[in-house]
């Protein structure tokens, strides 16, 4: 029996469909659920953190690769199926709870985990993509490495690069914190039911390379500029009222870093952005 009728039988068995409303598109492919574990980099010491474990498809394999797997799940059904799949795993804690309202560090250090090792790993809900990589990445500062399922159109904006019309704040928030790239693109058919988007799976070392003097007015300058994006990036600024500097003092920082007051927010590298958030937060 393949992939994709074990979880049909599951879910018959259990009376339940896939619910929209948490993004349920189950991976039914083994050989991207293999190509995602072998990517990933799993050792046999690591915790592994999976956000939406589902019908635990994935779970399985990453609770026969890793010292534990700590995985946060909304949905109560699934919860059940979980403790029935997983009873005789010693390996598994299973926490029914929505990810965005648990501190994951708490959890961590209430369980005792060796903290060396934490790699997170998930076919993430593509309602909550975006909000789940920022709580990541401004809370979790013991996760190593992240390898997501997301949609392709996400990855292109987390991988882009300056001048291109995905390059944007997903781009430079994740720079910011790590180093991302693309593993693969997954066909629509290898989920149960199938999204109508190709999705990717992306990995994110989270090595901090950059260090903003102050990271509130680094973001703020991010979210300011890219607020127009077609607009000059002085006009964006001045216009979204996110962030409080002269439009004389934006020119000034602007020429001090040869940065033309034409450039528009997509042409500026994370760099050249925290040069000039480090020089308004001296002001
Ligand atoms: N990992 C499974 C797989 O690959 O087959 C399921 C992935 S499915 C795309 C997303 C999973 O995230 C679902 O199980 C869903 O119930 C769960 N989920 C949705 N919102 C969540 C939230 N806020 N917190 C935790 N889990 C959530």
């Amino acid at each position: 029996m393949n992939l994709k009728e074990k979880t049909n039988n599951m879910l018959n068995f259990y009376g339940i469909r896939a619910k929209k409303k948490f993004g349920q598109n189950f991976l039914v492919d083994e050989n991207i659920i293999d190509k995602t574990i072998e990517m990933s980099d799993i050792h046999s010491d690591d915790v592994i953190i999976e956000i939406g474990p589902g019908l635990g498809n994935l779970t399985e394999k990453l609770l026969d690769k890793s010292e534990l797997v700590i995985a946060f799940e909304i949905d109560e059904d699934m919860i059940n199926i979980l403790e029935d799949r997983f009873k005789n795993r010693n390996n598994f804690i299973l926490i029914n709870k929505d990810i965005l309202k648990v501190n994951i560090n708490d959890i961590l250090k209430q369980n005792n985990i060796s903290l060396d090792s934490v790699k997170l790993i998930a076919n993430l809900p593509y309602y909550i993509t975006t909000p789940i990589m920022f709580k990541i990445f401004e809370e979790s500062c013991y996760i190593k490495s992240m390898t997501i399922m997301v949609q392709k159109e996400v990855a292109d904006r987390i991988i882009s690069k300056p001048k291109s019309k995905d390059y944007g704040m997903l781009t430079i928030n994740t720079e910011y914190y790590g180093e991302a790239i693309k593993l693969f693109d997954v066909p629509n058919t290898s989920f149960l039911p199938s999204p109508k988007v190709t999705s990717s799976i992306i990995k994110i070392c989270l090595v901090k390379r950059y260090d903003a003097k102050n990271e509130e007015i680094f973001f703020k300058l991010i979210k300011a500029s890219f607020a127009q994006r077609r607009k000059k990036l002085i006009n964006s600024i001045e216009n979204s009222n996110v962030l409080s500097i002269k439009k004389e003092d934006l020119k000034k920082i602007l020429d001090k870093n040869n940065i033309p007051d034409t450039a528009r927010a997509e042409e500026l590298t994370i760099k050249q952005y925290i040069n000039i958030a480090n020089e308004i937060a001296g002001i």
